[in-house]
């Protein structure tokens, strides 16, 4: 639970008034240090003990950590809430897709390919999977070794290394370290013997237990062995006990402030269900409930891409629509002859109109504005669509440079602004009441366009 200003105050030396922190009390300092806003190293007067007492209540009750490396890598954890709606969800967990070192040549590099190629564009978004995960399933060391190096030269997606076998596991890590592979499983059996080996080239290690209780004694192990990039397995063998574990594990990090549990999970539905479609349903499952990481077994475009968009939605900040920049938008090169329409700029609504032009193949300028990231009608309610915003918005875009005519398309739901935008624009626009669904922009927009050249 995070420190409040008041239980920071009283640990400080309160040297008043000596300013040296830049603040005019130690109190002021102290709240200032409880938002974030400050650094402990501010005062100079503060024991070295105090230090690390106060650095160690100032951190989030989740530890971010880091699989990977470049614009690639993955960062996990660092949440703060364990409902979405009290603030929002800040790290969506990782997809990563299974490869056993089983599987046949021609399946490899199917996987390795469709992890690279299958993205799908939505909303101004590339949804995709993010990591590969090795598993050590055939028991040849050297067959391992070689995957991992075919992954290490044909991909730059972040890696999770899986092996029961540490030798095997270490081993694969040195391949790949410099790309900061996720090592699983550490358990309560090769702990002891994994420590100085994760520490001789640090990466992030996946911790399994067989139960949430099995995870404490290690997570404290590796924390006073100066290990913190962990992520957490509490060895969940179905959804139900899935749920159930990682509902615990997050209460207690955030709710309880429990550090031990303060970590992000790797949850691994390729191992709970045999059946594709389950995986798939335990995958969705997880993505609500908290799980960092995903393992799946294999998926398509059908079975990725609404996995990949829940998990976009719970991952959406609730307190702002998806919205995007006020200005006009070019689709399909326009030119001066090109209709001209207008919208609001809830990032749903932009897409659907500039996917239906888009789709009638008559280049046009889309003019978006900002409605607070609105759809039209709810905009007009709200007052952030009226004629007169939509006009003033109209004259400053510079779309009027961009066009010989004066000819303005506005949504058919907000038919009624006609007049009041008309005066707006001091009745040098003409304005067309365009359809009032996307889907009629098919037949409205070429019929319009041969009239505007015409
Ligand atoms: S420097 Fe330290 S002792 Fe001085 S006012 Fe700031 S917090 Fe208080």
């Amino acid at each position: 639970m995070p420190i409040s200003g008041s239980q920071i105050v009283k640990m400080l030396p309160g040297r008043r008034p000596c300013k040296e922190c830049g603040f005019p009390t130690c109190f002021a300092f102290a709240m200032k240090l409880a938002s974030g806003g400050v650094t402990v190293d501010k005062c100079p007067y503060l024991s070295e003990e105090t230090k690390i007492k106060l650095i160690d209540l100032l951190a989030p009750p989740m530890k971010l950590v880091t699989i990977g490396s470049g614009e690639n890598k993955l960062e996990i954890g660092n949440e703060e809430v364990v409902y979405r709606h009290e603030k929002t969800f800040v790290h969506p967990p990782g997809i990563a897709l299974l490869i056993s070192d089983k599987e046949s040549e021609a399946k490899v590099a199917e996987k390795i390919k469709k992890l690279k190629e299958l993205q799908f564009p939505w909303v101004g978004l590339t949804l995709k999977a993010d990591l590969l995960a090795l598993y050590f399933e055939s028991g040849d060391k050297d067959k391992f070794l070689a995957l991992v190096k075919k992954v290490y030269r044909e991909s730059s997606a972040p890696m999770i290394l899986i092996s029961e076998d540490m030798d095997t596991l270490f081993s694969a890590r040195d391949i790949c370290a410099d790309r900061n592979p996720l090592l699983y499983p550490i358990t309560k059996k090769n702990i002891e013997a994994g420590i100085p080996k994760i520490k001789e080239k640090p990466t992030p290690v996946g911790i399994r237990g067989g139960s949430v209780e099995e995870l404490v004694p290690l997570t404290t192990k590796l924390k006073e062995a100066g290990i913190e990039d962990v992520v957490l397995d509490p060895g969940s063998k179905n959804s139900m006990e899935a749920i159930r574990d990682q509902t615990f594990i997050r209460r207690a990090a955030i709710k309880q402030g429990f550090r031990p549990l303060g970590y992000p999970t790797i949850a691994l539905p390729c191992f709970m269900a045999k059946d594709g479609l389950k995986e798939i349903m335990a995958a969705s499952i997880l993505i609500n409930k908290f799980a960092g990481i995903i393992v799946l077994s294999d998926f398509h475009q059908y079975s990725l891409l609404p996995t990949l968009v829940q998990r976009l939605n719970i991952y959406t900040d609730p307190r702002f629509p998806m919205a995007v920049e006020e200005k006009y938008y070019e689709v399909l090169e326009p030119d001066e002859y090109s209709p001209v329409l207008v919208t609001s700029n809830w990032a749903l609504t932009y897409f659907l109109v500039s996917s239906a032009v888009e789709a009638t193949k008559v280049p046009a300028y889309v003019c978006v504005k900002d409605s607070e990231g609105l759809g039209v009608l709810t905009a007009w309610a709200a007052g952030k669509f009226s004629g007169d915003s939509v006009g003033a918005f109209i004259k400053k875009c510079g779309v009027a440079d961009r066009v010989k005519h004066r000819k303005l398309i506005i949504p058919g739901k907000v038919a009624r602004i006609k007049g009041e935008l008309e005066d707006a624009l001091n009745l040098e626009w003409e304005i067309t009441v365009g359809p009032k669904e996307t889907t009629g922009l098919g037949k409205f927009l070429p019929a319009f366009t041969e009239k505007l050249k015409g």
